[in-house]
């Protein structure tokens, strides 16, 4: 790699952070359909808050994980809501796999993401099917693993992967959902995409531009 892998930890930051600014009253729009509307809101307060993190870990001379980890903590301790709190334990788990060395290992970053979707699993108590987040996280999960599993490089895993994500995020609007807020509007829900699912799908598409492959 060109740069060192925290500088590439904290340009991966600033393309999620720009992208999700960009989309953030869209975010919303989605979330007021069955849920309080606050999502866009959340997700710009959480990814400046790991942005800021991530700058300030890298000034410091930090490693990857570490950067990572600093901004996972920033975004849920500053954005709060659920997806704050569910996003900086993603970042947390993925940061806590590559660790601080030199060179980061695909296989590590695809043990990461698995932890982190396990860790949101656990913490948030939805499964597959209930219209969260995870039903764009978990098809991203297994598509990853598969391709870095089979010698794709990682780069071109992810974008592969990304692309099931965006798909999987769209149907959802099928689905009704069963946790969270929107679980008490479910019939509004219903032809309308999970605002949570397609935030993971954006930020996920955001990061296949800067990784290097
Ligand atoms: P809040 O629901 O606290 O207002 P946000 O609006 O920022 O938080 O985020 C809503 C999103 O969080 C939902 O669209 C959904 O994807 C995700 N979410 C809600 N509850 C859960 C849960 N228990 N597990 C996983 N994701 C969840
Ligand atoms: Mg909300
Ligand atoms: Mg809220």
């Amino acid at each position: 790699a060109s740069r060192s892998d925290a500088a590439g930890v904290l340009a991966v930051i600033e393309a999620i952070q720009a992208r999700i600014e960009a989309e953030a009253d869209d975010l919303g729009k989605l979330d007021a359909i069955s849920g309080d509307g606050d999502h866009g809101i959340g997700m710009t307060t959480g990814t400046r808050a790991a942005l800021a993190a991530a700058r300030r870990a890298v000034e410091k001379g930090c490693g990857a994980g570490t950067v990572l980890t600093r901004a996972g903590d920033a975004w849920a301790n500053e954005a709060g809501g659920t997806s704050g709190a569910l996003w900086g334990l993603g970042l947390r788990c993925v940061g806590t796999a590559i660790g601080d060395s030199d060179s980061v290992a695909a296989a590590a970053v695809v043990q990461g993401i698995r932890d982190a979707t396990d860790a949101i699993m656990r913490l948030g108590g939805a499964d597959i099917g209930d219209k969260t987040m995870l039903d764009a996280m978990q098809p991203f999960a297994n598509a990853l693993a598969e391709q870095v599993e089979a010698g794709t490089c990682l780069r071109e895993a992810w974008r592969h992967a990304a692309k099931h994500s965006e798909q999987a995020a769209a149907a959802t609007a099928a689905l009704k959902p069963r946790k969270g807020r929107a679980k008490n509007h479910s019939e509004k829900s219903v032809g309308h995409a999970d605002p949570g699912a397609v935030s993971f799908a954006m930020i996920v598409a955001s990061t296949a531009t800067t990784l290097e492959s």
